[in-house]
């Protein structure tokens, strides 16, 4: 059996495993979707959203991309973030960026990237904004992982910077934003604990949508 055949065999074994608990596994599977948790995060395949949170079907609405990022004319993370907002009502918003983001790496990399140089700009305008504190670490994968801690806060603001954001969270209190970084060293996940309410309180002076003071 070839490693590609191999995840049908997967497959399988995961029904049986289900249904062995829970006969009625998939005919609730299939009635509905009702997650708390939007997790934006990195497509790196070492970074299993799902798994490290330790949940499961039906429990977080996932959107990846390289290095986690909130582009304000990519209609494919705007879309989500709104169905998930409007239609599934999520309670959190999770950004979650990790150590040893080749995204984040490849960012910086004075060499012609194609495609990847306008999605990955957005990392060196941050790189621009913290210039003097991220110079300032002498060694270069801490300056990353510090990086990547900074990336994550700015994809945050971004969430928070979208219209259909500020209009829940006046009407209804949710969802709330967090900024995390898993730690692929240790498989920790870190929260960089934003303050979601000063952000939006701070950004409301050029970024409110909402019509409201
Ligand atoms: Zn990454």
């Amino acid at each position: 059996m070839t490693p590609y055949e191999q995840l049908f065999e997967n497959n399988k074994r995961w029904i049986q495993s289900k249904t062995g608990t829970d006969a009625d596994f998939f005919k609730e599977l299939s009635s509905d979707q009702n997650p708390d948790y939007l997790y934006i995060g990195c497509s790196d395949s070492r970074v299993t959203a799902e798994e490290i949170m330790g949940l499961g079907p039906g429990e977080a609405f996932i959107h990846r991309n390289i290095a986690n990022m909130v582009n304000n004319v990519d209609l494919n993370v705007l879309s989500v973030i709104s169905y998930a907002i409007v239609n599934l009502k999520v309670k959190h918003i999770i950004v979650c960026g990790h150590y040893n983001c080749g995204g984040v790496k490849a960012a910086m990399q004075s060499k012609d990237m194609g495609i990847l140089n306008p999605w990955l700009r957005g990392i060196r305008d941050i790189y621009r904004l913290h210039k003097q504190e991220l110079n300032a670490i002498s060694d270069i994968a801490k300056r990353y992982d510090r990086l990547v801690e900074l990336n994550v806060e700015e994809q945050c603001v971004n969430v928070i910077k979208t219209a259909v954001l500020q209009l829940s969270y006046l009407q209804t209190g949710y969802p709330v934003v967090h900024g995390w970084v898993f730690d692929i060293h240790t498989g920790r996940i870190i929260d960089l604990k934003i303050d979601f309410e000063r952000i939006l309180e701070n950004i409301k002076d050029i970024y409110n949508l909402t019509g409201e003071d």
